[in-house]
Parts: C-alpha cells; sequence; structure tokens
C-alpha cells in the first residue's frame, strides 16, 4: 500500500506529497469531501508516508544545517577525488511516499503502530468501556491530548486520525482545540470530515484544509472491481455513484431491493419504501439519493421529449424538487419517498428506471 493505491485524487495527493517533500507538515489538518472520496485512506497513507524510516525520508526531511566552523575551512580545500561510481541499490527512493516495508510502515498496515493512532467511535467504546455511541466525547479527546503530550515511541511523529470529525460534540471540539492551539512538537491531527458546519470556527481556522473531489466514474468502477462487484454491475454502480464510493454502495442496495420487485405489482412502490433504514440519519440519506437519481432520470427525459411532451416533467422536477426540500425536515421519509415514486411513475418514469445505467 502507498499513494498509488488512493485513486481518483491525484491533485489532493499531489498537495500531500509536496509537504511531506518540504518538510512543512502542519500540526493540524482537515480532510474534507463527501463521504466515500477516500479521506480516511488517504489519511492513512498519508501517516505512513511520513512516518516511514526509510533513510532517504529521513536525510530528506531533516532540515539544512549550517557548517561549522571546521567545515568552512574544509570548503577551501581542494575537492577530495570522487569515490568511484557504484551500481546504485535498487531501493525505495520516493522521498514522498512509504516504503511498505519498513517496521514502521508494517505495523501502520497492520493497525498496531504505536504512534499513529486512528480515533474513531469504535476506538472510543473500546477506550472508555461504554457501548459504542454515534458521538464523539469530551473524555476521548482528553485522552488524545494526553497521549500528544507524551514523545512518539519510535517515529518523528506521534499521528491522530480523527475519523468522521462531524461526530465530535462541541465540548469535545472545545478539548481537542486546546491541542491544536499548542501543538506539542512532532504531532499531527487530521480530521477527516464530510460536513465542514459540524466543526466550530476556531477549529476550523488553526487547521489546513485539504479538500477532497468526487471520484470519477472510472475511479469508482476499479474500486467496486477491486471490491469484487462484478463489471458489468460496477459500470452501473459507478454510473450512479455521483462521484462516492458509499452513494455506490448504497446504489447497490437499491438495485438489489428493486430487482426483488415484481413488475407491474401495483404495491411494489410501497414494497421498496417499506425496506428503508429505521435510523432515521439513514433513511434520510437514502431518500435523498434517491430524490437525486429521481431527478436526474426527469432531467433526461425532459431533455429527450418532444416539445409539447415537456411540460409534465418541468412540472414533475419541481415537485421533486420541493420534497427534496423537504427531505430536510423532520418528516417521514417513508411517506415522502411513496409521493415522489408514485407521481414519477404517473409520468412513466418507473422505480426500475432508477437503476439502470444511461
Ligand atoms: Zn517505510
Amino acid at each position: 500500500m502507498s499513494f498509488s493505491t488512493i485513486l481518483g485524487q491525484d491533485k489532493t495527493i499531489k498537495r500531500l506529497r509536496a509537504l511531506i517533500e518540504s518538510a512543512r507538515i502542519p500540526p493540524a489538518m482537515i480532510f474534507y469531501g463527501a463521504p466515500g472520496t477516500g479521506k480516511f485512506l488517504t489519511a492513512v497513507e498519508f501517516a505512513k508516508a511520513i512516518n516511514c524510516s526509510h533513510t532517504e525520508h529521513r536525510e530528506k526531511r531533516t532540515a539544512p544545517q549550517l557548517p561549522d566552523e571546521e567545515d568552512l575551512f574544509a570548503a577551501a580545500a581542494p575537492a577530495p577525488e570522487p569515490e568511484p561510481e557504484q551500481e546504485p541499490l535498487k531501493v525505495h527512493t520516493d522521498p514522498s511516499d512509504s516504503c511498505g516495508a519498513c517496521l514502521s510502515c508494517l505495523q501502520a498496515a497492520s493497525g498496531a503502530h504505536p504512534d499513529i493512532r486512528i480515533v474513531d467511535t469504535a476506538f472510543q467504546a473500546a477506550l472508555l468501556g461504554e457501548a459504542e455511541s454515534s458521538n464523539l466525547k469530551i473524555d476521548t479527546m482528553r485522552e488524545l491530548s494526553r497521549w500528544a503530550q507524551q514523545k512518539p515511541m519510535m517515529s518523528a511523529w506521534k499521528i491522530f486520525i480523527v475519523r468522521d470529525a462531524e461526530a465530535l460534540v462541541p465540548q469535545a471540539q472545545n478539548a481537542l482545540l486546546k491541542t491544536l492551539e499548542e501543538p506539542p512538537p512532532g504531532t499531527l491531527v487530521i480530521l477527516t470530515v464530510s460536513k465542514k458546519t459540524s466543526l466550530l470556527s476556531t477549529i476550523l481556522s488553526r487547521s489546513c484544509v485539504v479538500d477532497f473531489g468526487r471520484l470519477p466514474a472510472e475511479a469508482l468502477q476499479t474500486l467496486l472491481e477491486a471490491q469484487g462487484t462484478e463489471p458489468t454491475q460496477a459500470a452501473a454502480l459507478a454510473a450512479l455513484g455521483a462521484g462516492s464510493l458509499e452513494k455506490a454502495a448504497e446504489a447497490g442496495t437499491f438495485l438489489k431491493r428493486v430487482s426483488a420487485l415484481r413488475p407491474g405489482d401495483q404495491a411494489r412502490i410501497f414494497k421498496f419504501t417499506a425496506g428503508l433504514p429505521r435510523d432515521s440519519h439513514k433513511a434520510r440519506d437514502e431518500v435523498k439519493t434517491l430524490l437525486d437519481l429521481l431527478l436526474l432520470k426527469t432531467r433526461k427525459a425532459w431533455s429527450a421529449a418532444p416539445a409539447p411532451s415537456k411540460n409534465k416533467f418541468t412540472s414533475l422536477l419541481r415537485r421533486t424538487l420541493a420534497l427534496k426540500r423537504m427531505a430536510e425536515r423532520n418528516v417521514s421519509y417513508q411517506l415522502l419517498l411513496e409521493t415522489a415514486l408514485l407521481e414519477s411513475d404517473r409520468a412513466g418514469i418507473r422505480i426500475e428506471d432508477l437503476v439502470k445505467p444511461d
């Protein structure tokens, strides 16, 4: 594993590699982008590359030293005979990426690096001896601050990756802020986040924000195939995934649920919506994804329709957009989705069409 395993984020990776090469790594970073765009994997690879103990990396990253007096005199002396050229050893020489073979890289890859900690709700549950919660709590951030004060055990950097940092409650963010304000030397905190608005402005202003764009469909398809999805289905899901591996996976579950419906069954829309997740946040996300798919298909139908038939698609677009705005409020997501699917069905856009690639 190295940066080469991250697909579709070339510009971002280039920026991160430049930071490593210039040895100007900020103490606090925010990896920001839609879910399923590779923020967390990149954070792990970045941490691995920073702490890789390959000598080439170390030499490159040490700050240039001023020559001492003796060296200044030595500089005036005739240059020594150049050493005979040796066949270069075939070793890892990329100073901005991990070697993948040193002890540090191997420990990071197995999740057992003593100086790289992944902080998420599962880690918190183990740390506090509690059931997994959807929030990251103040006690967890206090522990992080305490660890940050300790010296790294084996590497140059002590790195904390706070995964899905939108889960940090405000008090926990305030506790973290103290570490970001006065970071102990050699400490790096990376927050991965898909909603910047969930972070306090004081956290945002102290962090270097790195943006992750949507993944190109080809990258999504390759990733899906690498996960074992059959190529034709991977292509279909990549087209529906809107640049996010997570959305593509969601589309996969729609695909399964839709293919289980009997065509022509009058009740198939109700059967489909009854399968929405019970968790209201998940249900809302799923309904919003489906409404986006409906809008996409309606726009396509509108542009393909002859002028006299465009009106019905124009009004369907308006109604679906209004339903999407309602999905931001506390409503019955199942009822909302039923309304949208029934109205589309009447205009000739069937639920089965939503998961068909164009
Ligand atoms: Zn290494």
